[in-house]
C-alpha cells in the first residue's frame, strides 16, 4: 500500500435509518478503518471522550476556524438545536497522507460537500430506511423525540431521500446483517480493491 491509498468513507442518512449501529458493525469488521473526529459546538455527553468522539469547541472557536478556512465542510445541524459540526482539513489531510482509511459520519449535506471536496479519495454511502413507516416507528420507539419533532423529521424525509441519490451508493437498512454485508462488498471493491 502506498501512502496515497487512504480513503474517506462518507456515511450519511436520515435519522432513524440505523446509521450508527451499522457503522459500528462495519468498523468492527474492518479494524483498520478509523472514525473521523469532527469539531462541534454541541456540549459533550457524559460517555463521550474529547478527541475520540469529537473535538468540543466553543462557537467563537468554531467561527474562527471557518474564517481561517480550516474546515473542509461544516453545517448547522437543525435537529441538534442548531449546533455546528465540521470536518478539519488538517485532520483529513494528515490521515490520507499516512494512508489511513477514515469513516466520516456526516449529515446529508455535509456528506455531499465532502465528496465534492475529495472526489477521488472518497466513497459515499447513503443509509436508507426500508420505508417511511419503518423510520417513523424507529423514531417513536427510540423515544428521544417529541411527536412534534418526529413530525418535523418525517416532513423533511422526501427531500433527504432525494439528496441521497447524489451518494455513490445507497444501502437499504432493513436487516442489519444484510446491510453490513452490502457495506462490506462496497469496501472490498472500492477501498481494498479485492
Ligand atoms: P450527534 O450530535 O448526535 O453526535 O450528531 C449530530 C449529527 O451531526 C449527525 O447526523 C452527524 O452525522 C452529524 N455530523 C457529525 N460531525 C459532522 C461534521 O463534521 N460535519 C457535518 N456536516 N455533520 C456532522
Amino acid at each position: 500500500m502506498t501512502p496515497s491509498d487512504g480513503k474517506l468513507i462518507i456515511v450519511a442518512g436520515p435519522s432513524g435509518a440505523g446509521k450508527g449501529t451499522l457503522e459500528n458493525a462495519v468498523m468492527e469488521r474492518f479494524p483498520d478503518i478509523h472514525f473521523s473526529v469532527s469539531v462541534t459546538t454541541r456540549p459533550r455527553r457524559d460517555y463521550e471522550i474529547e478527541r475520540k468522539h469529537y473535538f468540543f469547541i466553543t462557537k467563537a472557536e468554531f467561527l474562527k476556524r471557518i474564517e481561517q478556512n480550516e474546515l473542509v465542510e461544516w453545517q448547522e445541524v437543525y435537529s441538534k438545536n442548531g449546533h455546528l459540526y465540521g470536518t478539519l482539513r488538517s485532520y483529513i489531510d494528515s490521515a490520507l497522507k499516512q494512508g489511513e482509511h477514515l469513516l466520516l459520519d456526516l449529515d446529508i449535506k455535509g456528506g455531499i460537500n465532502m465528496k465534492k471536496a475529495y472526489p477521488e479519495q472518497s466513497v459515499s454511502v447513503f443509509i436508507k430506511p426500508p420505508s417511511l413507516e419503518a423510520i417513523e416507528q424507529r423514531l417513536i420507539k427510540r423515544g428521544t423525540d417529541s411527536p412534534e419533532q418526529i413530525k418535523i423529521r418525517m416532513d423533511r424525509m422526501p427531500e433527504e431521500m432525494e439528496l441521497g441519490q447524489q451518494f455513490d451508493y445507497q444501502i437499504v437498512n432493513a436487516n442489519l446483517d444484510d446491510a453490513v454485508n452490502d457495506f462490506t462488498e462496497i469496501l472490498k471493491r472500492d477501498v481494498y480493491h479485492q
